[in-house]
């Protein structure tokens, strides 16, 4: 698979699993902004040739020497963030990162240096440790989740990515709390799961911001309760949401991966006790802001896979889906296979979906 081009099928060999290791029949799998991310925007083109996909979900086919916690049968999500449970991260309770995973080094390739595919003799990387766009990979058992067995695949697949990073900036990392006013840049997925973590957290008003109107529609299902498009006004953002909740809102959240828009998210919280989050990804270009922005009490965060620890959390994620507490189908506007990977990516480039899945295999 090379950059800027349309992905390729081929025949790859899967290694059997080693130490640790399990290997995975993925059966369904969503295509996240980040696979367009590395494929046609990122500066680095050094993590090719990679087989894309971060957001699946599958069954256990086989497993290596050590793994007690799996067996053959087993479902599972595929985690892009490990926990191994020992390292310093691991272990502090204020964040989610593991030394074990790919990123705490590769973020500049977007993979793990170690790959289990090659394709006739050539090695082939794993992009953020996952790639689910295949038949099979395989994973270390500290980057896997085990769920529920009854749970749907084509649905807790978004779990995987999109669903937990918004969902959880908000509850996590922003903390939004009961009656607050909550701004969410961005309506994709990742924005939408937001705005439903802004729901369930009690805010009073979520403002929904996007420059594609399409997704205000969407927005409401999920709680959105106010729409605003950027380019429909002449005014700063900021300003158009100043003047609407007077003064600034309490928490807002950037989804959209741009450093024009995180400056636009932080500047439209309130001064005093406004929190910014940055969840969109970019490594483009470099962010900037006033310094009076926080100098008067804003704070600025981000979050990585909205703050969950991976292991412990997708599978209570599972749980709260299948219970009701949060909604998986309606993200979901299309369905297609492996084979039409190139269709759902242009979907996602063009803005005619939330998410596409794509049924890999039968369980
Ligand atoms: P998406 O492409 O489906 O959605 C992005 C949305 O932003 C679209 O609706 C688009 O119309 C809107 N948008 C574009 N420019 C805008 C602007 N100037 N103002 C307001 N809205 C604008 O993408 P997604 O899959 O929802 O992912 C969103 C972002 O989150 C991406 O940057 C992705 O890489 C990132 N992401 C981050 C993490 C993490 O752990 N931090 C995980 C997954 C995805
Ligand atoms: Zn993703």
């Amino acid at each position: 698979q090379i950059p800027n081009a349309p992905l390729v099928i081929e025949e790859i060999e899967v290694t059997p699993p080693q130490k640790n290791e399990l290997r995975i029949k993925v059966i369904a799998t969503g295509v996240c902004h980040t696979d367009l991310y590395h494929l046609f925007e990122g500066k680095h083109k050094d993590g090719f040739p990679a087989v894309l996909g971060h957001e699946g979900a599958g069954i256990v086919e086989s497993v290596g020497p050590g793994v007690t916690e799996f067996k053959p049968g087993d479902k599972v999500v595929p985690l892009f963030i490990s926990q191994c449970g020992e390292c310093r991260f691991c272990r502090c309770p204020k964040t989610n990162l593991c030394e074990r995973s790919w990123s705490s080094e590769r973020y500049a390739s977007m993979s793990d240096a170690e790959s289990h595919f090659t394709c006739r003799g050539q090695a082939i990387l794993q992009f953020m440790g996952t790639s689910t766009f295949s038949e099979y990979t395989v994973m270390n058992q500290v980057a896997v989740a085990k769920i529920h067995e009854d749970a749907r695949l084509d649905r807790v697949c978004l779990l995987g990515c999109g669903i937990p990073t918004g969902y959880g900036a908000a509850i996590n990392t922003a903390q939004v709390t009961p009656g607050s006013v909550c701004a969410v840049f961005g309506l994709g997925a990742v924005g939408l799961a937001a705005v439903m973590g802004c729901k369930n957290a009690g805010a009073s008003r979520i403002i929904a911001v996007d420059i594609n109107e399409k997704k205000f529609e969407k927005a409401k299902v999920f709680g959105a309760t106010e729409f605003v498009n950027p380019s429909a006004h002449s005014k700063p953002i900021s300003q158009v949401l100043h003047e609407l909740t007077n003064g600034g809102v309490d928490f807002s959240l950037e989804c959209v991966g741009n450093v024009a828009v995180m400056r636009s998210a932080l500047e439209s919280c309130v001064k005093g006790w406004g929190v910014s989050v940055l969840v969109g990804w970019t490594d483009m270009e470099d962010f900037s802001a006033r310094p009076i922005q926080l100098i008067s009490g804003k704070t600025w965060k981000g979050s990585l896979f909205g703050g969950y620890k991976s292991k412990d959390f997708v599978p209570v994620l599972v749980h709260d889906y299948m219970s009701g507490k949060i909604k998986l189908d309606e993200f979901v506007t299309h369905s297609m296979t492996l084979e039409q990977v190139n269709d759902a990516i242009e979907l996602m480039k063009t803005g005619g979906c939330i998410r596409t899945v794509l049924n890999i295999s039968t369980e």
